[in-house]
């Protein structure tokens, strides 16, 4: 073999930079199903599978492109069970003279790929990952200089170069961003008819794959049961379609909604499929942009469905890749509290909290506000380890890659990077979550109570919250107005608020007895 070409759970793209000049006559394609990548945070199930079945299926689709491919499974006899280790027992036998791959999107599987060539005294040629819209380097050269990062100035930038929704020089409509148009609540009736799901059938080589993970990973979090997540480019193609053309029109509007029961609503969900690069986000971004030209979707929908890829989604793993690794270590609030047991379980007696987590362990998935406004809301105001936090949200998620996850839950959603992702901690009380959905019309905790037995510990650690951070956030600007509330309480409410909350970190409040 001349090269060989490495390639990761995640990086299931035929036309990767890593097979750029490939010859079939002399290279060969090298992936492994490594137990390390599922336990290193105890990933899982739904997770664990979306990945092996989605590469079980990228190795035929090589096969059948005629690449060679050698491809280690989990369940092989002589697995050694970390992506480096095989590697290094592969490259003694196949004895490539060149290593080449795509760069990878975690910090440490690109320390490890890098020692192990190293050891070999091979070389590793590691490309460009084009299938972003902008390099590292890009977003370092947008960052250079600039006294605090801000998405929406980077997101401009991304639609004036990829001339995104633009006419002219002018954003379409004439208005850079319609977030405001995109808050709304259902009504008291709920969403009515729901566009259903795009599921799919898992076939031979998913079964395989299901009942691998469930023998293997029997003790890990989550359930196998209602598995139907897109596991090859074909499915994650009809996905989209099916997302462009029933749910995009309403995306923009209900994107913050919330409704019990049903994690899907009006979202893509199709994070996994465009993180494991079966689909690339040009695709994405003009179908939807496609669809608005067309006149079938409003622009308030096509702006907020696009900006969440040709903005977040650059632009957390710009950070990404420009702050590690000391970005996994920060701790700006220095938080120290444990993550309740019953994260892994869902069994919690806060009904909006046991849906969203019930709905993660069941499917993999949970969307946007249920992430950052329901389970990472309850984490950041209990106060909770992000590293903790980031191991729960890397472990439970379809979706979860570290580049993206880590920034979404260390920075945006636990403030732990001291504001580098978002502008100010996201904190709010049990009525924000009343207004989102009727949770709590079914909940035994009441969100105008602050303190006593009946107070919805979202309320309860609001303001606990503020006054255990009153210094820190009076200073900011945009917190300042928040806290200024503190000084309705007096001492007594203060010291009430401080026995419940105790309470609620000593686990007395929020878990699910009997
Ligand atoms: P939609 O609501 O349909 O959005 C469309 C697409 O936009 C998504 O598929 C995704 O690719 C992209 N996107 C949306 N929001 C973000 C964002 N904040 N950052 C980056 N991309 C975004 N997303 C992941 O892909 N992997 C993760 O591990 C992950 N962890 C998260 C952890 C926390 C604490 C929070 C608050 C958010 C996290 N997100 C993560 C971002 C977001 O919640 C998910 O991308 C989204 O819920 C996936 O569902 P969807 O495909 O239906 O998204």
């Amino acid at each position: 073999t001349r090269r060989l070409v490495i390639v990761l759970g995640d990086q299931l793209d035929l036309e990767a930079a890593a097979f750029d000049g490939f010859d079939p006559a002399v290279d060969t394609v090298w992936m492994a199903e490594v137990a390390e990548e599922s336990t290193h945070v105890w990933s899982g199930q739904p997770r664990i599978a979306v990945f092996l079945a989605a590469m079980r299926h990228f190795a035929i689709a090589l096969q059948d492109a005629g690449r060679a491919l050698v491809y280690t499974r989990l369940d092989a006899p002589g697995n050694v069970g970390s992506l480096a280790a095989q590697l290094a027992q592969d490259l003694a036998r196949i004895r490539p003279s060149e290593l080449v791959m795509t760069a990878p999107g975690d910090w440490r599987v690109l320390q490890a790929i890098q020692a192990v060539a190293a050891e070999a005294g091979l070389p590793l040629d590691v490309r460009e990952d084009r299938h972003f819209f902008t390099s590292v380097r890009d977003f370092a050269a947008h960052a250079r200089g600039r006294k605090a990062l801000r998405m929406e100035h980077f997101y401009r930038e991304q639609r004036r170069r990829f001339q995104v929704l633009m006419q002219d020089d002018e954003p379409a409509g004439g208005q850079w961003n319609y977030d405001a148009d995109n808050r709304a609540a259902f009504g008291p009736d709920g969403p009515g008819f729901l566009p259903p799901r795009s599921t799919f059938e898992p076939d031979a080589v998913t079964r395989e794959v299901l009942d691998l993970v469930a023998r293997r990973f029997a003790d890990h979090p989550g359930r196998l049961d209602s598995f139907a997540w897109p596991v090859t480019r074909d499915q994650a193609l009809l996905a989209l379609q099916a997302f462009i053309t029933d749910r995009l029109p309403l995306f923009g509007r209900y994107q913050d909604a919330l409704w019990p029961g049903d994690p899907w609503l009006y979202h893509s969900h199709l994070s996994a499929a465009l993180n494991l690069k079966l689909l690339n986000p040009r695709e994405v971004v003009a179908a939807a942009e496609a669809a608005w030209r067309a006149g079938h979707v409003p622009l308030a929908s096509a702006e907020g469905f696009i900006r969440q890829i040709l903005g977040w989604r650059e632009y957390v793993r710009g950070i990404y890749w420009t702050r590690m690794p000391g970005y996994a270590d920060a701790n700006a609030l220095d938080a120290q509290e444990d993550l309740p047991a019953w994260f892994w379980t869902g069994a919690t007696d806060l009904a909006c909290l046991r849906d969203a987590l019930t709905q993660t362990l069941a499917h993999g998935y949970a969307h946007h506000i249920q992430r950052l406004m329901v389970t990472g809301l309850y984490a950041l105001m209990l106060g909770v380890q992000p590293r903790q936090v980031h191991a729960w949200y890397l472990a439970v998620y379809v979706d979860a890659v570290e580049w993206v996850e880590l920034p979404n839950t260390l920075g945006m959603s636990q403030y732990a990077d001291g504001g580098l992702m978002g502008s100010k901690p996201y904190v709010a009380t049990g009525r924000y979550l009343e207004r989102m959905g009727p949770h709590c019309q079914g909940c035994r905790y009441d969100p105008a109570q602050r303190s006593g037995e009946r107070a919805c510990p979202y309320t309860t650690l609001y303001w606990d919250f503020l006054m255990r951070h009153e210094a820190r956030l009076a200073a900011h600007p945009r917190m300042a107005l928040q806290v200024k509330n503190l000084a309705r309480l007096d001492d007594a409410d203060r010291q009430a608020v401080r026995v419940r909350a105790d309470a609620i970190r000593r686990g007395e409040v929020g878990a699910l007895h009997g």
